[in-house]
């Protein structure tokens, strides 16, 4: 199932993707599912991020082929920090380009989406927590990064987290061709059997550290390829069996 959250007529409401239509929900995302009312077209609506998290916990280094590109040893426990949720946009939102930077870079993300309190959860239970998965860029000013030595500023700009186009609610995420496209060119191609840490896994070690909330984000670390972005480029997070998050930069 694909769960849209969108603006109609100068409303927002939220909804079940089916092709191309959208079937109204009245209820809440996150609490029960309630009946159907009215339909809208997808090409009639503006889609916006699918959540609306108290906090975007992302991972630093996840995949084997990019720790093995940046020539950095592989973690024995996740490499944890966090995003403001005031760096979130939707599909098709503009990225800013913060005046403080002079490099801008993507990275090409799976997007874990919590569907209840979590704490203290056994990796074995964890998927029972999971809402569903979307498309996620960890946008980054990667010279101040370098220059400040920890992550916040660099991660942490308004539109710095583009998410989308929909939270999809059938899919394993143990083995997801992952891509980004920059103009139209792939730049990024791995899958999510490369991961050091699997979605259990991470989802089980955050949750001993802070407790999760239904909405909440877990960004699960990029793949090799990562690179800049200028002011005008086109750039797309392309999930086997979610979907494709576009975004330009501004
Ligand atoms: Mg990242």
């Amino acid at each position: 199932m694909k769960l849209v959250r969108f603006q109609v007529d100068g409303r927002t409401t939220q909804g079940v993707l089916e092709r191309d239509e959208i079937a109204e929900l009245d209820g809440e995302l996150f609490g029960p599912l309630r009946t159907l009312s009215s339909h809208h077209a997808l090409s009639r609506v503006k889609l916006l991020a699918p959540c609306s998290p108290s906090k975007i916990v992302a991972v630093g280094l996840n995949y084997r082929d990019h720790a093995k590109e940046i020539g950095m040893p592989i973690p024995d426990s996740p490499i944890i920090f966090l995003k403001p949720p005031t760096t979130i946009i939707g599909p098709d939102d503009i990225i800013s380009y913060p005046a403080m930077s002079s490099q801008v870079d993507y990275e090409g993300e799976l997007g874990v989406v919590i569907r209840d309190r979590v704490r203290n959860v056994r990796p074995d239970r964890a998927r029972d927590h999971v809402f569903g998965y979307t498309c996620v860029n960890d946008v980054t000013a990667r010279d101040l990064q370098k220059k400040d030595g920890q992550w916040t500023r660099a991660k942490s700009f308004d539109t710095f987290c583009p998410v989308g186009p929909w939270i999809e609610t059938d899919v394993d995420p143990d083995d997801l061709l992952i891509e980004s496209y920059l103009n139209g060119v792939r730049r990024q191609s791995s899958r999510t059997s490369q991961f050091i840490f699997k979605v259990n896994d991470l989802i089980s070690f955050i949750s001993q550290i802070m407790t999760l909330y239904p909405g909440d984000l877990i960004i699960t670390g990029t793949p090799a390829g990562i690179g800049p972005m200028k002011p005008g480029d086109d750039i797309e997070v392309r999930i086997e069996g979610i979907g494709s998050l576009k975004n330009r930069m501004g």
